[in-house]
């Protein structure tokens, strides 16, 4: 396969903001794609070279991919750098400079093969250590040298982390279901193959080489994250048991951070709610589960928690920060110690229990895990009534929790990978308050601050997620909570994602001084959610012509960091935020 036929696929796909057309394309191009490398082909679309978890980044610094284009064209650095400084995008400058070197060289050229740029990349991320900044710019100079002007865009552009089609998972599922699926309706096949695997690459190999029927027998594998399921709300006991059909298993939701912990003989890796290892940071939690699940093999789920050394009690969710880090992970590892709840079993001793119902994961769970001070299972209450429900619920306050997670017990109580969904029920303290009520929302565009907040950002234009369309959709501006740490931190945590222009995913009426790719998610406290004619949050779906707005939101310091946009409250939920404020105020 010529690289040239993904380039000038992606050429057409940055050309359109529709979603439709974007997946027409898409499709396009991997019937053109031969199945051997359709997995290749699918990560290259993605900017990437292997799914999230693997966690391997191509990461070339945009000096780098200046010095090899230099030496490929012939040109000095220096100009090079004037010339992104002026345009701003370093696939744009190859592109010109390479058109350029273009007229003045004559001689035969070597097409470029998709393979040789994806092996090519994949020696490069795999460099490290010493000399490997000069490897990696010799092999890039390699690349570019044959490619043509609009191949040499879209190299540097991926190889430098910019490449951004917006080809987000659930276009390729669509695309992967109309090109080899037999037409829309396999997708939710397909995409139950993705939620447990999460790995595009792998389900679009066997959809194009087996198709559904290689699908139907997709199974869970042993270190490749399953997608989390996740839980709706509630406000009051009484509706959540109603909604679990009279009677439910009441967990305590504890404050900490997800962890799904694959185990395969002695070796243990932890993945986090976004599907990275985060094993570097919790090899204390890694010893706990290697010595603490009696299975040889096992995929089972639970809280990590941080808990204070002197009293043993549960400490809250922010106290984990201290654990994210590259450098000092064993003192901060003496400092602050974790413990493990266990929640849910996925997987044990060759056996998927993705489609069991949970008392019986549960069960598989208390017997694959040797409980003892810092492993446990959660915490749990099987009831029916709403009197012991409220009390439970007290009891996990008072213990440090943040509220419990109602479960059904249903024989569908399956477990729903990658969906939020009213198996699970969260019951927090602030949905008892009022108007009060914690989101999650993105940071989309930010806007200049003046007076004391000058050369800071003065406030983020925030958005949430809307699922159905994969847009993000503002809904506040968001300027209070943050303290002088924070206005600092900010722009630091930002930069990297500052876009020239508004994404084409985001929706927005409001011009922002700065926009960003949606990536930063921030959890905001709102005082209460109106209609708005500015934002464009659920648009229509109220009233025709407005959207929904957060008034007076405020951070409340929790960077969500181990939420990726997509994992952002949606814009449905604020929908129905909105209605059960409209019910509580009616009650009043
Ligand atoms: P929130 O923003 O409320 O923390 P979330 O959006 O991260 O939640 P939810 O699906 O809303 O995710 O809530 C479920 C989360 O609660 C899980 O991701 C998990 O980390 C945590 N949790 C704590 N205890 C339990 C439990 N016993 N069972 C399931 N999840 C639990």
């Amino acid at each position: 396969m010529d690289y040239a036929v993904i380039a000038d696929a992606y050429e057409k796909i940055e050309a359109t903001t529709k979603r439709l057309e974007m997946t027409d394309l898409l499709v396009d191009l991997l019937k053109k794609t031969p199945k051997n490398v359709i997995a290749k082909v699918v990560y290259l679309t993605q900017g990437k070279l292997y799914p999230d978890f693997v966690g391997l980044e191509i990461g070339v610094a945009e000096k780098l991919a200046i010095k090899a284009l230099a030496k490929a064209s012939g040109r000095k650095d220096i100009e090079l750098l004037q010339l992104l400084s002026t345009i701003g995008d370093i696939g744009e400058v190859a592109e010109e400079v390479m058109k350029k070197k273009k007229q003045t060289t004559f001689g035969a050229q070597k097409t470029l093969k998709m393979l040789e740029v994806y092996e090519t990349l994949d020696r490069m991320a795999n460099k490290t250590g010493s000399g490997a900044v000069g490897s990696k710019m010799a092999f890039l100079a390699g690349l570019l040298s044959y490619a043509s002007p609009k191949e040499a865009k879209f190299i540097l552009r991926t190889v430098t982390g910019n490449l951004r089609l917006g080809i987000a998972d659930m276009t390729v599922l669509d695309a992967l279901a109309i090109a080899y699926g037999g037409g829309k309706e396999a997708r939710e096949l397909i995409e139950r193959a993705y939620n447990i695997s999460s790995d595009l690459g792998r389900v679009a190999n066997v959809v194009a080489e087996k198709g559904l029927a290689g699908i139907k027998k997709f199974q869970v594998v042993v270190f490749e994250p399953i997608r989390p399921m996740l839980a709706e709300r509630l406000s009051s006991p009484e509706e959540i048991l109603e909604k679990l059909g009279g009677k439910c298993v009441a967990e305590y939701k504890y404050d900490g951070e997800r962890v799904q912990a694959h185990k395969k003989g002695n070796e243990v890796v932890l993945y986090s709610r976004r599907m990275e290892s985060i094993s570097d940071q919790y090899p204390d939690a890694v010893e706990l589960v290697r010595n603490n699940v009696n299975a040889e093999e096992a995929i089972l789920e639970a809280e990590c928690v941080a808990v204070d050394v002197e009293t043993g009690e549960l400490l809250p969710f922010q106290e984990l920060m201290h654990r994210r880090r590259k450098y000092g992970v064993k003192e901060a590892m003496e400092q602050y110690p974790v413990s493990l709840f266990m929640f849910d079993a996925l997987y044990v001793d060759g056996k998927d229990l993705t489609l069991d119902a949970y008392p019986l994961r549960r069960t598989l769970l208390e017997k694959a895990v040797k409980e003892n001070d810092r492993v446990k299972a959660a915490k749990q209450r099987k009831t029916s009534s709403v009197k012991e429900l409220e009390e439970f619920f007290e009891e996990a306050i008072e213990d440090g929790c943040e509220g419990l997670i109602c479960k059904s017990v249903g024989a569908d109580s399956v477990y729903q990978a990658g969906a939020r969904g009213w198996m699970w029920i969260k019951y927090k303290r602030d949905y008892k308050s009022e108007m009060t009520d914690t989101v999650d929302l993105v940071v989309v565009g930010a806007f200049h601050g003046r007076g004391k907040r000058a050369g800071a950002y003065g406030a983020l234009l925030l958005a949430a997620y809307n699922k159905e369309a994969d847009t993000f959709e503002t809904v506040t501006k968001l300027g209070t909570g943050f303290t002088d740490d924070d206005l600092k931190k900010l722009p630091e945590l930002l930069r990297e994602h500052v876009v020239p222009r508004k994404p084409s995913r985001v929706q927005s009426t409001l011009a922002a001084d700065v926009w960003f790719e949606p990536n930063v998610v921030l959890e905001v406290l709102g005082a209460e959610i109106t209609l708005s004619p500015i934002h464009l949050c659920a648009l229509n779906s109220i009233r025709k012509g407005s959207g929904l707005a957060i008034r007076f939101p405020r951070f409340t310091g929790k960077y969500r960091t181990d939420k990726a946009a997509e994992d952002a409250t949606t814009s449905a939920e604020v929908v129905e935020m909105y209605r059960n404020q409209l019910k509580q105020i009616g009650a009043a």
